[in-house]
């Protein structure tokens, strides 16, 4: 079934829910006002649904493959690549000195949502590139700068993140790749990276990859790690692509899905490379990238759900089966509460998403320190929950079709098989949630609660109108502060580890919940209301079993020894 982007969802949300007119009451952000906004995002959507959704499906059948060291990307992938980068999708956010937009991260993150519901082996390429010209934004030089992001904006060349290597994958400190310096202000990168997405392509002039290594002096783990630009081909004095680098895939991954998405090995051997940022401190350049891609890892899980819950949809409207008053299955209860569970889910994912993004805009447009304590708090939360959205959401919906969900012709499979990684790359998912009781808890949960105090407010207040959907509100998110009082207490960080998934699944259910309110608030009497109270009387309720697991203690978690578990 061909994809509908849901343009009008974003208008609503960016409008209604998550305060973009604040965002684009900011000096920075003057010229997103809602007809611009309302064109790009048409403009994007007819992109996705004529260009990229044809090639979902080619991509899966005829993934990209290495011919005697040269890589050939799927059928019509090159094509899809240049309606992306002529439509100017890549450098949305990016600095208009450059040759990007200035947009901002909201509007870019709901175009990358629809890029990815309408084929995410191809939108994860743009994503990587995006996400290294904000890295080279803020950390390089300005000759690198000057030379490389108008061509990664324009989609000349292309960017990828490689850091992972087979001893070190979450725990990136113990990567081993190392880099000298050559004595003229550039350094020879050697070792080996694996599961470079989009390591090469046949469709760009150069593809220019952001490597981590370590400097002879670099100290052990994390805190030694330098970040270094590598080019496959090395930019001649007029800036265009000169002599091959000294690097090469070595071969592509056979994975679960994403096939149209080259994941590759990657040998450096000597490779030429620039420095970005400063010696040792690669990790914090790093992290500018990694923050994007987190967002954008997100809004590819609240994109595949959507993509899947049309094609349920579709499937549900037309397939007969059992006596309904339609004739079709998508009368019987079953399938209702599946399909109410799919769309009620992304609404509150898709809530997160722009949340987030908006948060980032404001910290942005304003400096100020709240709004990136707010983002720095949000950015897990929607990278675990988008992509467990995305999991969850392509799962029912294979169910949806019964045994056609089973069989590759439906693309139902697709989506599942695809998305299943977006919970593994980017940091897992566990990796988020230790992040979120963790790192974004050394302010003592302050930033949490600044946020639980917004929700119980606005809850408080819409007790007059909606009381059987503003209190079960009200009461989750009392609860949720007692159990981030709780976590921030305790000391012991395996205490706070153990329930940091359960944790982070609670709060991102009482958001959901918070942005089902605003929405039922905003249209009374219309289908988001009716979406709220599904999602308030349906699906809010988790948090209360999660909460209590969040709360167990490592104790228990130990109690069989390795042994143990083995017998
Ligand atoms: C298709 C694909 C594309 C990718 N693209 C890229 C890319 O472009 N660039 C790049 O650099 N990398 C990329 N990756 C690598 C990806 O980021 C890693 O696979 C991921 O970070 C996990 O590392 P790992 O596979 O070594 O798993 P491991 O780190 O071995 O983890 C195994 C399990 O242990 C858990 N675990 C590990 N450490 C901890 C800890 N400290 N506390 C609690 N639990 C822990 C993990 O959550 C996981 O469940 C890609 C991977 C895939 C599959």
């Amino acid at each position: 079934m061909p994809y509908r982007a849901p343009v009008t969802d974003y208008e609503f949300l960016m409008d209604k829910v998550v305060g973009f007119k604040d965002v684009a009451a900011t000096e920075k952000f003057a010229e997103a006002s809602p007809d611009v906004v309302s064109a790009i995002l048409s403009e994007a959507g007819k992109m996705c649904e004529e260009v990229m959704a044809p090639l979902q499906r080619p991509g899966d059948l005829h993934p990209a493959r290495l011919e005697n060291g040269i890589l050939r990307t799927s059928p019509g992938y090159a094509d899809g690549w240049k309606a992306i980068a002529e439509g100017g999708w890549i450098g949305m956010s990016g600095d208009p000195e450059y040759g990007g937009m200035g947009l901002p991260m909201t509007v870019t993150t709901a175009v990358n949502e629809m890029m990815s519901a309408a084929c995410l082996s191809l939108q994860l390429a743009p994503l990587m590139s995006q996400g290294q010209i904000e890295a080279l934004e803020h950390h390089a030089s300005e000759e690198l700068k000057a030379l490389y992001l108008p061509k990664l904006m324009s989609g000349e060349w292309s960017g990828t993140m490689n850091l992972t290597e087979p001893q070190a994958g979450s725990d990136v400190g113990a990567l081993t790749s190392r880099a000298e310096p050559n004595g003229d202000g550039t350094y020879s990168l050697t070792g080996q990276k694996i599961y470079i997405s989009w390591g090469d392509n046949d469709f760009c002039e150069n593809v220019c990859h952001l490597v981590l290594a370590r400097l002879p002096d670099g100290a052990p783990g994390t805190k030694g790690i330098s970040l270094f630009l590598v080019p496959k081909y090395i930019p001649d004095e007029n800036g265009n692509p000169g002599v091959a680098n000294d690097l090469k895939v070595v071969s592509l991954e056979h994975k679960m899905g994403l096939h149209g998405s080259p994941t590759c090995v990657m040998q450096y051997d000597g490779a030429r490379g620039w420095l970005v940022g400063q010696e040792h401190k690669g990790m914090a350049a790093m992290f500018t990238m990694m923050n994007n891609a987190r967002l954008g890892v997100g809004g590819q899980g609240v994109g595949a759900a959507e993509g899947a819950y049309q094609h349920a949809l579709a499937y549900a409207l037309e397939r007969k089966q059992g006596k309904t008053p339609s004739g079709t299955i998508i009368d019987h209860a079953d399938v209702r509460r599946m399909l109410m569970d799919m769309r009620a889910d992304l609404f509150a994912a898709r809530g997160i998403m722009l949340a987030n993004a908006a948060a980032i805009d404001m910290a942005k447009a304003t400096g100020n320190a709240d709004w990136a304590a707010r983002a720095a708090l949000l950015t897990p939360i929607c990278k675990a929950f988008g992509t467990q959205t995305g999991m969850r959401v392509s799962e029912t919906g294979l169910q949806v079709h019964g045994g056609m969900g089973y069989i590759e012709e439906t693309g139902a499979a697709q989506y599942y098989r695809d998305v299943r990684v977006t919970a593994i790359y980017e940091g897992t998912n566990g990796i988020q949630a230790m992040d979120l009781v963790g790192r974004k808890m050394m302010d003592g949960g302050e930033a949490a609660a600044r946020l639980l105090d917004e929700i119980e407010d606005h809850a408080e207040r819409a007790r007059a109108t909606v009381p059987e959907l503003a209190g079960p509100v009200w009461e989750a998110t009392e609860t949720l502060r007692e159990a981030t009082e709780w976590l921030a207490a305790q000391e012991d960080m395996n205490n706070r580890f153990a329930g940091a998934v359960a944790y982070l699944n609670a709060f991102a259910r009482v958001l959901g919940a918070h942005y089902h309110l605003i929405a039922a608030l905003a249209d009374p009497d219309g289908p988001r209301a009716k979406l709220a109270r599904y999602y308030i009387t349906a699906r809010l309720p988790e948090y209360a079993g999660l909460l209590d697991q969040a709360q167990i203690g490592a104790k228990d978690l130990f109690a069989l020894s390795a042994d143990e578990l083995a017998a």
